[in-house]
């Protein structure tokens, strides 16, 4: 029977690199979860890699550009006085030839160097970033963020989708891979953190990673085995050493590579993944009960 409590669980899905099957398990349990009538948004906030598009087909109502506010100079007001140079902390604005350089893609768009210009020399502009975009996929919400080509900060893309995030019901936030700015971002106040990891050395050095990032967050975590018979028994051993509880093991199978690779949810064709999906849905409801005990 669907429940809606009304209470918001943010599931972040994340992995300390690419390719341990991340998004194939961030966009199965997202689904799961809404064909049980759950209400569920998939957020993908791999803005530089967004893709849970190809496995979920959503229909886009709603775009927003996101912009940072970046200076323009006067030189004719400017008297290269270099106050401006001295307060951008970001070394996006250098004195050159008795005038003012700007280098927008530095820009992190504080407004410090408008505030202090004693000329009133610098107008801001705006410098598109990336877009926000918003539909529906079936019975799911998506909502995502893409960076424009080319473009580097993704931070401010991620915090703006953040900002939207709906108010009740599952919200799964497919995290960029690895442990920089923008994955801090989109863990910042999640409710659990499930982490995508494979059996092998470098996995296991990547999930030692993805683990203290989580840790300094204070977040409560849990892990997916991929490919969970392909390697060593290292990962496993750490998270147990840890207390990290494994929801799921998947075996390797050749058949998810190639349902991944043809952009098709593989618990529509490959036995026994389906059943393992359904292990992580009754957990991730466990895991509202428990937030509803608390709230
Ligand atoms: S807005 Fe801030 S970051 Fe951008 S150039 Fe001015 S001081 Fe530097
Ligand atoms: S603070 Fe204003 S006047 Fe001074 S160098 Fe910058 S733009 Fe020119």
């Amino acid at each position: 029977m669907p429940q809606d409590l009304g209470v918001r669980v943010r599931i972040a899905v994340a992995s300390g690199k690419g390719g341990t099957g991340k998004t194939t398990i961030a966009v199965s349990l997202a689904s799961a979860l809404a064909d049980d009538g759950e209400r569920v948004t998939y957020v993908d906030c791999d803005v530089e890699e967004p893709n849970g598009h190809v496995f979920l087909g959503p229909t886009f109502e709603r775009t927003e550009n996101v912009e940072v506010p970046v200076p323009s100079i006067d030189a004719a007001r400017c008297t290269a006085c270099g106050r401006c140079v001295e307060v951008c902390e970001f070394h996006a604005l250098a004195l050159v030839d008795g005038g003012v350089l700007a280098f927008p893609e530095l820009c992190h768009g504080c407004g410090g160097c408008t505030l202090v210009c004693p000329e009133g020399a610098i107008t801001e502009v705006p410098r598109a970033l990336g877009v926000i975009e918003e539909g529906t996929a079936g019975r799911l919400r998506f909502m995502r963020g893409r960076l424009t080509v080319g473009e580097a900060m993704s931070t401010p893309v991620i915090r703006t989708l953040k900002k939207q995030l709906p108010t009740d019901g599952f919200v799964i936030l497919d995290s960029p891979p690895g442990t920089s700015c923008p994955v801090i971002e989109t863990l910042k106040d999640v409710d659990h953190l499930l982490l995508v990891t494979e059996p092998t050395p470098f996995g296991l050095n990547d999930l030692e990673l993805a683990v203290g990032t989580a840790r300094t967050l204070g977040l409560s975590m849990s892990a997916v085995i991929n490919r969970r018979d392909a390697g060593d028994t290292g990962v496993q051993e750490y998270l147990e050493r840890e207390g990290i509880d494994v929801w799921l093991g998947i075996p390797h199978d050749r058949a998810v590579a190639e349902a991944y690779a043809r952009g098709v949810l593989p618990a529509a064709e490959v036995p026994g993944y389906a059943e393992g999906i359904r292990s992580l849905v009754e957990e991730v409801v466990r895991l509202r009960t428990e937030e509803e005990s608390i709230r």
